[in-house]
């Protein structure tokens, strides 16, 4: 299986890290706090209005959008507008990233916020007219459009939580790759994630297949990008939760024959109840890891599809039954 990387992530600093916030608090946050303890993960912890020099405890900040449309970062109680110095701030920090794989980011915040940060009409006392991007989160996703950003948040909700991980770890995974792998390794890595490819996306994995396939024959630095570009593509929304059911079956045509056929029944009843969400995916995910590892099944032992993330980074006893319908609407 292709070995693990890990993953380089970019964190509002006042979650978990530092007591930087306006009031000088700062964010707990359970998953946070188990990445930072597992190792697994590379934090880069920011605070753009700390280095945009406003200090801690400072007045609040707020995004107001002027008469023209255009939006300014304004200190109310100061009049002070730190806008150039917040874009000066977030284009440089972003530029500066060579290596990165992720974005957790202060959800609300009219710095961090990614979507839901409040806009206000006017500097003086008034109800917000809208919310969006704050400018340091608006400066990431206009970066890495692809990339997975997400707020602490909406990082509570443990499919979003898997889908981000799985996003990350794989992006750390293929970097090794991109950054000196040979053919061979881009054709191997490909290889072992093509399961978890097929659950997000079955037209890309086909796509990354023909891609490595290379008839067009393409340079190996040609190869890497364009494979990149598909990857993040692939992995740019959540799976369907019925994406794993077609996965599992697809795994049950490789050990079918050396089952019974009350286990062959027993197993796709499984996948039904976890369908009509009455069992969450893992049952159906224990069943068919063990009977890889009875069966010693070459092909399915490889694969990232049932370990795309270090075990442990989530918590027990959390349901992942097939009660979401489509968490792709990421705004
Ligand atoms: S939300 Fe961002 S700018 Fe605000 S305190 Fe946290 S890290 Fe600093």
């Amino acid at each position: 299986m292709a070995e693990q990387g890990r993953p380089k992530v970019v964190i509002s600093r006042c979650i978990e890290f530092d007591h930087c916030r306006y009031n000088g608090d700062m964010i707990g946050n359970e998953l946070v706090r188990r990445l930072k303890g597992s190792d697994t993960i590379e934090f880069i912890p920011v605070c753009m209005e700390s280095e945009i020099g406003l200090g801690v405890p400072r007045d609040p900040v707020r995004i107001v959008q002027l008469k023209g449309g255009s939006n300014r970062l304004i200190q109310p109680t100061t009049g002070m507008d730190v806008t150039d110095l917040a874009v000066e701030f977030s284009e440089g920090f972003m530029a500066s990233l060579k290596e990165v794989d992720g974005f957790i980011l202060k959800s609300r915040s009219p710095s961090c916020g990614i979507r839901d940060a409040k806009i206000y009409p006017k500097v003086e006392n008034a109800a917000a007219l809208a919310r969006g991007a704050g400018l340091f989160g608006g400066a990431a996703k206009t970066h890495f459009p692809l990339l997975a950003i997400e707020d602490e948040n909406r990082l509570r909700h443990v499919k979003l939580a898997e889908h981000f991980l799985t996003q990350v770890f794989s992006s750390a995974s293929w970097r090794k790759i991109d950054q000196g792998g040979s053919m061979r390794e881009v054709v191997e890595w490909h290889a072992d994630n093509k399961l978890l490819l097929m659950m997000y996306s079955q037209k890309e994995m086909r796509g990354l297949g023909n891609l490595v396939a290379n008839r067009d024959g393409l340079s190996l630095e040609s190869l890497k990008i364009r494979y990149g570009e598909g990857l993040r593509r692939a992995f740019a929304n959540p799976p369907r939760c019925t994406s794993p059911i077609n996965v599992l079956q697809h795994c049950l045509g490789y050990v079918s024959e050396r089952l019974s056929k009350a286990e062959r029944d027993y197993f796709l009843q499984q996948l039904e109840m976890y369908r009509d969400a009455r069992i969450p995916l893992s049952v159906c995910l224990g069943v068919m890891r063990s009977w890889v590892i009875r069966f010693q099944e070459p092909y399915l032992m490889r694969q990232t599809f049932f370990q795309p993330f270090p075990e442990g980074l989530l918590e027990v006893g959390v349901t992942d039954s097939c009660e979401w319908r489509d968490l792709s609407d990421k705004e």
